[in-house]
């Protein structure tokens, strides 16, 4: 038979992969079923139930009938109270997007020409590399000093091709957070340079120790070239609202209304509704939840710390330990997380999948007994 040429897919999916994080779903779904006493800490994802505010809210939406299509941007009630929290920023900077996710995908779409280079420190966020590819951009990892920014590596590899750089803090797979005086290079190195500044700023409030957290928003003269991404996933526990945003100068932003208007058009409106009600919580529960993290970062780091050499996270949920005296010959970190799933049942994310091989990615925002048991269960098969 003749091989069919107009039923291959297209270059542009062909070269990106599933999503490393996000595969897990299935498979956790799939051990369950077998019966087997899994212990997920791969997907970074709160295991503690949704505040009932929320879920208020949400029901409340739902017997309203809010049940129809809402402006593709956003309920404006959501984007004036989240414009609120942003100095110079009006409900025009604002686009509600099915997650974070979904608002950075869109970034690279709107900004990303053929060639253009977006720089990206190493380790990453999976999706980053594969979102900007499917953009028809090329990522340009740079290395980072011991999790931290190396800056002079940063300023190398811009070229003229250079079309954006990306931080994500606190960093998601090592917990980095990146001091002001970091943000404040960065920033400096946009601004001569021309370029975007994208901030992936999704576990915001998660950072420990009472360090202040900065943001590259802090900085008003970069304002007009950033394009910053939040979620309500992690800090409300409602990753399965699919509700995050994106603050954008305002020509980003309506380019990418254009884009929402043809890919799913608004968020789920009722979830909308849900996440105005997050936002009217009292900061008390994320200063409770922020504290109650802060101790599990503490328990899971006091378990690794025999395991592995792993520096401390100041921020996020993930521990990234450098597991590589645990490799035997030529063994990738995958080839070492397959076999700690085989003989204990815990589920790891490799390093390979975050650009960094040798290492593991745990997820601590786990119940304290599992955080425990997993531990007990790596330390016996070490
Ligand atoms: N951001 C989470 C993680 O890194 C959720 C999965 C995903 O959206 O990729 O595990």
């Amino acid at each position: 038979m003749v091989k069919s040429m107009s039923l291959t897919l297209s270059y542009r999916i062909q070269k990106i992969e599933e999503s490393k994080t996000a595969r897990f779903i299935p498979l956790m779904e799939k051990l369950k079923r077998q019966g087997r006493p899994v212990i997920s800490l791969a997907i970074g994802e709160p295991t503690e139930d949704t505040p009932s505010p929320v879920i208020e809210a949400t029901k409340g939406a739902l017997d309203r009938q809010e049940t129809r299509y809402s402006a593709i941007a956003g309920l404006n009630e959501l984007n004036t109270a989240l414009a609120d929290r942003f100095p110079d920023s009006r409900p025009e900077n604002i686009v509600t997007f099915n997650g974070s996710k979904q608002a950075l995908y869109s970034i690279f779409q709107t900004i990303c020409n053929e060639k253009d280079e977006v720089i990206i420190p190493v380790p990453y966020w999976a999706s980053f590399a594969e979102q900007v590819r499917l953009a028809g951009g090329k990522p340009v990892f740079v290395k980072t000093k011991n999790h931290q920014l190396d800056l002079d590596a940063v300023a190398a590899s811009i070229t003229k091709f250079t079309k954006a750089i990306l931080i994500n803090s606190p960093n998601n797979p090592t917990g980095a957070v990146y001091p002001r005086k970091d943000l404040e290079r960065i920033a400096h190195l946009a601004l001569i340079n021309d370029l975007f500044l994208i901030a992936d700023e999704a576990y915001n409030f998660f950072v420990y120790d009472n360090q202040p957290y900065a943001s590259l928003y802090d900085f008003a003269d970069v304002r007009d070239r950033l394009i910053l991404t939040r979620s309500f996933s992690k800090h409300y526990a409602m990753t399965g609202f699919r509700v995050g945003y994106a603050v954008a100068p305002t020509q980003v932003a309506s380019a990418m209304v254009r884009l929402h208007s043809h890919l799913t058009g608004n968020v789920c409106t009722f979830a909308q509704h849900g996440a105005i009600a997050a936002l009217e919580m009292e900061e008390t529960l994320l200063l409770r939840r922020r504290k109650d993290l802060q101790r599990k970062r503490d328990l899971a780091f006091e378990q690794i710390k025999p395991l592995f050499p792993c520096i401390r996270p100041q921020g996020a949920f993930y521990l990234f330990p450098d597991i590589s005296r645990h490799l035997k010959n030529g063994e990738t970190s995958r080839d070492f997380t397959t076999r700690i799933l085989e003989k204990t049942a815990v589920v790891l994310v490799p390093g390979e999948d975050f650009g960094m091989d040798g290492h593991v990615r745990i997820c601590f925002a786990a119940p304290d007994d599992q955080l425990l048991d997993a531990f007990n269960r790596i330390r016996e098969v070490l």
